[in-house]
């Protein structure tokens, strides 16, 4: 299924207006896990996701893409989400 991703521009602000809007909590470290403090951003978990797109608007810096509309410059971010839940996934060309 396809899902959201969240990007580059995440790293600096990671402010998680996006997680208080997501129905499903996929997208983590919330700011009640330890590992808040130590990511330098946030990322969304490729298999919960359920593609409903509530989080874009959220994001106050546009970090946040349809996996098929990412960027170029931020493909490799699909792969990035999916390594911090453990996952593998590749980007689409
Ligand atoms: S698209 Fe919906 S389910 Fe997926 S991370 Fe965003 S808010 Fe959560
Ligand atoms: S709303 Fe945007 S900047 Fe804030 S944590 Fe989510 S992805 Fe990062």
């Amino acid at each position: 299924m396809a899902h959201y991703v969240i990007t580059e521009p995440c790293i600096g602000t990671k402010d998680t207006a996006c997680v208080s809007v997501c129905p499903v909590d996929c997208i983590h470290p919330r700011k009640d896990e330890k590992s808040y403090e130590t990511e330098k951003m946030l990322y969304i978990d490729p298999d919960h996701c359920i593609d409903c797109g509530a989080c874009q608007p959220a994001c106050p810096v546009e970090a946040i893409f349809r996996d098929e509309d990412v960027p170029p410059e931020y493909k490799h971010y699909i792969e990035i989400n999916a390594h911090h839940f453990g996952r593998t996934i590749k980007a689409k060309d």
